[in-house]
């Protein structure tokens, strides 16, 4: 193997700092995740630029031996300062996450960089924070090709499904589940979701009330699906107040 300079731009997903100060994180950029080492860096100017959800531009060095890249250079290209709010920052961990988890070093996807960050910027702006996430959560996992069957029931395959799948967070039938129904609007999301453009769907929240119920299967699916994803203890217990108001 060579070694060779790039130069590449995209957001930091992930940031770690270890026990001798080198920074380790993670970009997505338009062409796929890159994962690269400041060395030293928690004691330097990169240690403010590298921030988890900044967007930069970074010059990194691939050397024959060595599998992680350096970081010689970073410049900030982009900052949401709002993302540092309690309730905005749990949900933009989340997707961060989510982003890490759902797609590979090396794969060229610039459609989920995009969608990543438009997912930002939403959660960033927009005054309801949750209901981004969970429009994006979907929106990232049918990217990657995680999309539902929610015209037949997960296991039975009987048409129409209604009710909620406690293992697998898919759509069961009312035979295969032992739990009521979806209400109305959390079902249609459900179904439509993956079709329906963002804004379509932004404009048309589900009812607070609703959303635990919308966040228990997307964790159960997604830990059953694609792995396990540390930011849903971060972030439930806020939903789960919610949970307890009676319908
Ligand atoms: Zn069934």
């Amino acid at each position: 193997m060579r070694s060779r300079t790039a130069n590449r731009s995209g957001i930091v997903i992930r940031r770690r700092v270890t026990p001798a100060g080198d920074i380790i994180v993670t970009l997505l950029t338009p062409q796929g995740k890159l994962k690269a080492v400041a060395r030293g860096g928690v004691r330097g100017p990169l240690a403010s630029r590298l921030n988890l959800f900044h967007h930069v531009g970074v010059q990194v060095y691939q050397g024959p031996h060595n599998d992680l890249a350096s970081v010689k250079q970073a410049i900030l290209e982009g900052a949401l300062p709002r993302l540092a709010e309690p309730e905005r920052y749990a949900f933009a961990h989340l997707l961060a996450e989510f982003a890490d988890a759902l797609f590979q070093e090396g794969e060229f996807s610039d459609q989920a960089f995009d969608l990543f960050a438009g997912a930002l910027r939403g959660l960033s702006h927009q005054p309801d924070p949750e209901w981004v996430a969970l429009v994006l959560s979907h929106k990232l996992l049918a990217l990657a090709g995680f999309v539902q069957n929610t015209a037949h029931c997960a296991r039975c395959r009987a048409p129409a499904p209604a009710h909620p799948d406690p293992l697998g967070g898919q759509l069961l039938c009312g035979k295969c589940s032992s739990l009521p129904a979806y209400p109305t609007e959390a079902l249609a999301f459900l179904r439509s979701v993956v079709r329906q453009t963002v804004r379509v769907s932004m404009d048309a929240p589900v009812p607070h009330a609703q959303r635990p119920a919308l966040w228990r299967a997307l964790e159960r699916y997604v830990t059953t699906h694609v792995g396990d994803v540390k930011s849903w203890r971060q972030l439930l217990p806020t939903a789960a107040p919610i949970a307890s108001v009676p319908a």
